[in-house]
């Protein structure tokens, strides 16, 4: 038996505040350590399945472990099946970026930790979104439709799921309100193969039928952007077939190979059925604050909605997703609740905005402030230059790429993404092969541990993909990573032959 001192909860501190400073400086001190020496460690984490289970004990500790113990284990332990997305080496997937105003701005948002649900919960939470999504609105030029100062406005999501199920939802009640019957199995809602796949799931959760998710192909072609035509006949045919279309997907910059569909024209066609037409631009949409790039949202002024992840390009760590529409009103009338313990005087005379009506959950984090802190600390020109050094690196990239050639480019590079892959002109290869000896390049490369890439398939063709973002690569980096992947070539072609 313990002491009655052993039992005394008040012992017990959470946040004693000396402790916290201690342990933050700590905690910093090793984060500087991590980011100085990341290199050090293979960027995809060589673990196994499993290979945490026997470092830890299988029930958690009674008592406290020291913290140095802790972050021992943290260095110890859980680094070996770490993958290092901050890794200037990392050229998988997108890159996911972070940056000194940004890491700060979280430590705020947590140091807060308000809970913004509604204006009264943390007035500041919802007037600095507010003010970031029409700053944010206004360096990507958009019309004032999407802003508070026009007729429209923004919100910060975690990802772009959830905005696209936010629309969704809000475009399927909308039709159902007309629809004398209410049958949402008529509903219908389009986007190519190239979308997310991320669309096809929240229009499930949203109760669209499976069957009613039409997949418009995209060919090579039309560097598989979507063709408006294609759309507009596969909307015509389930008119035809009594269906209702009720939402249209329209991508600037696919995952696979940042393939941007035209927006004024899929506006139009929109526009003919009355759809929703939702502009996902994830990744794309942060280049767009350069005007040389504004010209892929052209168009956007026509849609109904808009989303951007600024985690992905904008220097923003995970997660924050903006999401733009020109009818608040369409999707709070879906989303909103109105409990009692929520109740208060300034929602009730309607003079505020109560952004848990415009997502999915009910608590929300302080992720403006994140935003802020970027336009803060950096400015809209820093904020250009970030982008266009890197599409300057993956240019650079791409050179060497078409100085060998072994390799080609498989679809015209538009931003920081190359998409290529290893295909001799002699002896020609069958496409099988050409695949094979593509998945054992990229093996071969992410085993060295030296980068990390990542592959896609378009149109039949596998590839490989080069994303370069991640915040800390350099020049040097991606001629490095060119100099692996060359000798990873010669080791695939020479075990071929
Ligand atoms: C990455 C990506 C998504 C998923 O975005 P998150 O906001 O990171 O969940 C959706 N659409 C496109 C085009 C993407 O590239």
């Amino acid at each position: 038996m313990g002491s009655l001192e052993d039992h005394n909860p008040h012992h017990f501190n959470p946040l004693d505040l000396e402790e916290f400073r201690t342990q933050a400086y700590q905690t910093i001190d090793f984060i500087v350590n991590y980011y100085q020496n990341i290199e050090t460690f293979p960027v995809l984490s060589q673990a196994q399945p499993g290979f945490l289970k026997s470092s830890f004990p299988n029930t958690p500790p009674n008592k406290p472990q020291p913290f140095e113990t802790t972050l021992q284990d943290v260095q110890t332990k859980l680094m070996p099946g770490i993958t290092h997305w901050l890794s200037p080496n990392f050229f998988a997937y997108f890159p996911s970026t972070i940056s000194t105003a940004g890491f700060l701005g979280e430590m705020l948002c947590t140091a807060f930790n308000t809970v913004g649900f509604n204006w009264l919960a943390s007035p500041a939470s919802t007037e600095l979104e507010i003010l970031v999504m029409d700053w944010m609105a206004k360096m990507l030029r958009l019309p004032k439709t999407f802003m508070f100062c026009g007729s429209g406005g923004g919100v910060l999501h975690g990802t772009t799921s959830e905005a696209m199920l936010c629309t969704l939802v809000a475009a399927r009640d909308r039709a159902l309100a007309v629809d004398p019957n209410r049958d949402v199995n008529k509903l219908v809602v389009y986007g190519s193969d190239q979308t997310h796949s991320t669309y096809a799931k929240a229009c499930k959760i949203a109760g669209i039928p499976p069957e009613n998710i039409r997949t418009i192909c995209t060919t090579l072609g039309s560097e598989f952007g979507l063709e408006p035509r294609l759309v507009f006949e596969a909307m015509e045919a389930d008119v035809a077939g009594g269906l209702k279309p009720i939402y249209l997907c329209a991508t600037v910059g696919t995952t696979s190979s940042t393939a941007v569909d035209p927006v004024d024209g899929l506006a139009d066609v929109a526009k003919r059925f009355g759809v929703w037409f939702h502009v996902d631009a994830a990744y794309a949409g942060s280049a767009c604050i350069c005007p040389e790039f504004r010209g892929y949202l052209d168009g956007v002024e026509l849609a109904d909605s808009l989303s951007l992840s600024p985690h992905k390009w904008f220097l923003s760590c995970l997660d924050c997703c903006c999401l733009w529409v020109k009818e608040p009103g369409l999707v709070t009338a879906s989303l909103s609740t109105d409990p009692e313990y929520l109740k208060n005087k300034q929602s009730e005379s309607n003079s505020v905005v109560d952004f848990k009506d415009w997502q999915v959950g009910t608590g929300r984090r302080f992720r403006a402030i994140r935003l802020w802190m970027i336009f803060q600390m950096y400015g809209v020109a820093n904020l250009q230059s970030h982008i266009r050094s890197d599409i300057h690196l993956a240019k650079g990239f791409e050179k060497m790429v078409k100085s060998d050639s072994r390799f080609e480019i498989v679809v015209p590079r538009r931003f920081a993404l190359v998409c290529f892959r290893l295909n001799p002109p002699r002896p020609k290869s069958k496409p099988k092969v050409v695949e094979l000896l593509n998945r054992k390049l990229l093996e071969w490369v992410n085993s060295t541990g030296r980068l990390y890439m990542t592959h896609s398939i378009v149109g039949g063709i596998y590839f490989l993909r080069f994303a370069v973002g991640a915040t800390l690569t350099e020049d040097r980096h991606v001629a490095a990573a060119w100099e692996v992947i060359s000798e990873g070539a010669d080791q695939v072609l020479r075990d071929q032959s």
